[in-house]
C-alpha cells in the first residue's frame, strides 16, 4: 500500500499541473502572493484584475497542496454549527459569515461562466442530517432561522438507504466542481491578465517589502501568505489545530444515486468540540459511472498516528451503511485541514500593515478563498468590506504594526 498522503486524488489524476519556469533572478512587483492553491490563485486573480500587478510564487507546482486533496462540496452548510458560532460571535456577526459563503459560491458560478471555465460545475441540493442526533440538526435549523439562511427541514435523505434520518436540512442551490479543473482555468485567466507565475520557488526569509527564494529577493509593495500554513507567523500557528480528514472513491453506475451532498452529522456531547461526522458528494467517473466521494473520520494530527487502511475501512462501512453501494474504493486519499480556535480563518492584515495572510481555513476552504481573495484584494485597492472584521487575524493575536 501507498503512503496515504501520497496517493493521487481524482482530482490530479484527470488534470495535468501547469508547468512554469522557476524563479531565477531578483524581481520587483506589485503584490507578491505565496502558495498557488486555490486561495493564492483567487487572490492573484481578483488583484490583477484590480489593476494591480501581481506575482504569485508556489514552492511546489500549483495545486498541488490541499487544494489537490479537496472534495469541494460548494456550500454554506459550514463545519462548524451556526448555533455554535453565535455563542461566540452573535447573530449579526454569524449572519455576516453566513452572506460571505452565499456570495462567494455565486462569485465561483458567476466567475466560471464569464472565463467558460469547463470544470464540471452544478448546482445542487445539500442534506446535513442526523440519525442519533435530531436534536441537535433541529438546534442548527433554528438558529438558521434566526439568521434568515434559505433552508428547509425534510423528514428523509434523498439517496439515503430506506428510512433511516431522523432529521434533515435541504439547502437549496449549493454547488461542486473538480477542483483542479477550475483552479487549472482560473490560473489560465490569471496568466492572461499578465500575472506572473513561478513553479518551485519557495518563499524563505520573509520581511516588511521583501521575500527570498531559490537565493533571489523579491521586492513587493504587499504580500499575500496563502501558504495554508501561518508563514512566520508563530502566533498563528498556535491559535489553530490540524486535523487529518479520510477519503474513499467508489465507482457507482450513474443514476444510482443522485448528485447531491450530504453530510452526517453526530453530537460530541459537547459544544465547544467539533462533532465527528462525515460527508460524501458524486463526481463525473466515465460515460457510465460515477465516483461515490465519501470523506470524514478526522482526527487531530498532533499525538497517536491513525491506522490508515482503519480509516479507509470505517469510511466503506459507513458508505454501505448508510447507502446501496458495492464495490471497493478506487481511491484513498487524505489531507490536512486546520481549524482556529473559534471555528473561522484568519483573514487579512498581520504583522506588517502591508501584509496579508488566509490561513485556518477549515473544510470550507474552497469558499474562504473567494472569501479572502475579495476582502485582501479590497484592503490593498482602498475599498471597505463588510466581511473584513469578523474573519480579522487580529481578533486572537494583534494589532500589525
Ligand atoms: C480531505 C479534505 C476535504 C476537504 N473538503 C472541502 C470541501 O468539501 N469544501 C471546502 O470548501 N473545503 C474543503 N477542504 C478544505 C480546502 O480544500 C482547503 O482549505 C483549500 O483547498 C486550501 O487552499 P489553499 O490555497 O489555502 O491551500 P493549498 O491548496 O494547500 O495551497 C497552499 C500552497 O502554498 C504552497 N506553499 C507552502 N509554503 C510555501 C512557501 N514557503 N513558498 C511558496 N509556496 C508555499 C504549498 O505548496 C501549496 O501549494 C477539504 C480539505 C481536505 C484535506
Amino acid at each position: 500500500m501507498m503512503k496515504t498522503n501520497e496517493n493521487p486524488t481524482l482530482w490530479e489524476e484527470s488534470v495535468q499541473p501547469g508547468y512554469y519556469k522557476k524563479l531565477d533572478k531578483d524581481i520587483q512587483t506589485e503584490v507578491l502572493v505565496i502558495g498557488g492553491g486555490i486561495s493564492g490563485i483567487t487572490t492573484a486573480y481578483n488583484l490583477q484584475k484590480a489593476g494591480k500587478k501581481v506575482t504569485l510564487i508556489e514552492q511546489a507546482t500549483i495545486g498541488s497542496g490541499q487544494t489537490a486533496r479537496t472534495t469541494a462540496h460548494l456550500t454554506y452548510c459550514l463545519d462548524i454549527r451556526y448555533f455554535q458560532l453565535i455563542k461566540q460571535l452573535g447573530v449579526q456577526n454569524v449572519r455576516t459569515v453566513a452572506n460571505s459563503h452565499m456570495a462567494s459560491i455565486e462569485w465561483m458560478d458567476r466567475i466560471i461562466r464569464h472565463e467558460r471555465i469547463n470544470c464540471n460545475f452544478k448546482r445542487i441540493s445539500g442534506y446535513l442530517f442526523s440519525i442519533h442526533s435530531a436534536e441537535m440538526v433541529q438546534k442548527e435549523y433554528r438558529a438558521m432561522q434566526d439568521l434568515g439562511i434559505i433552508a428547509e427541514m425534510i423528514n428523509y435523505v434523498p439517496g439515503l438507504k430506506e428510512k433511516q434520518s431522523q432529521a434533515c436540512i435541504c439547502f437549496p442551490e449549493q454547488a461542486q466542481f473538480h477542483a483542479l479543473k477550475y483552479l487549472k482555468g482560473l490560473t489560465n485567466a490569471a496568466l492572461n491578465m499578465g500575472v506572473h507565475i513561478y513553479n518551485h520557488t519557495a518563499a524563505g526569509s520573509i520581511q516588511e517589502n521583501t521575500a527570498k527564494a531559490n537565493g533571489y529577493t523579491i521586492t513587493a509593495e504587499y504580500i499575500v501568505i496563502t501558504a495554508n500554513t501561518a508563514l512566520n507567523t508563530p502566533e498563528l500557528n498556535i491559535s489553530q489545530t490540524k486535523f487529518r480528514s479520510y477519503v474513499i472513491g467508489i465507482k457507482i453506475p450513474k443514476g444510482q444515486l443522485p448528485y447531491s451532498l450530504w453530510w452526517e452529522v453526530e453530537d460530541s456531547g459537547n459544544e465547544k468540540e467539533f462533532a465527528p461526522y462525515h460527508y460524501a458528494r458524486l463526481e463525473n467517473f466515465d460515460d457510465l459511472n460515477d465516483l461515490f466521494i465519501v470523506g470524514g473520520e478526522d482526527r487531530e494530527i498532533e499525538g497517536t498516528t491513525p491506522d490508515e487502511n482503519l480509516k479507509f475501512g470505517r469510511l466503506l462501512e459507513w458508505a454501505s451503511q448508510r447507502f446501496a453501494i458495492k464495490g471497493k474504493p478506487e481511491y484513498q486519499w487524505s489531507g490536512t485541514i486546520s481549524y482556529s480556535n473559534d471555528g473561522l480563518p484568519f483573514i487579512g492584515r498581520y504583522r506588517y500593515n502591508n501584509h496579508y495572510i488566509i490561513s485556518g481555513d477549515s473544510g470550507s476552504g474552497i469558499n474562504y478563498a473567494t472569501i479572502g481573495s475579495r476582502i485582501i484584494t479590497d484592503s490593498i485597492c482602498g475599498v471597505e468590506n463588510n466581511w473584513e472584521a469578523v474573519y480579522s487575524p487580529g481578533r486572537i493575536v494583534y494589532e500589525p504594526k
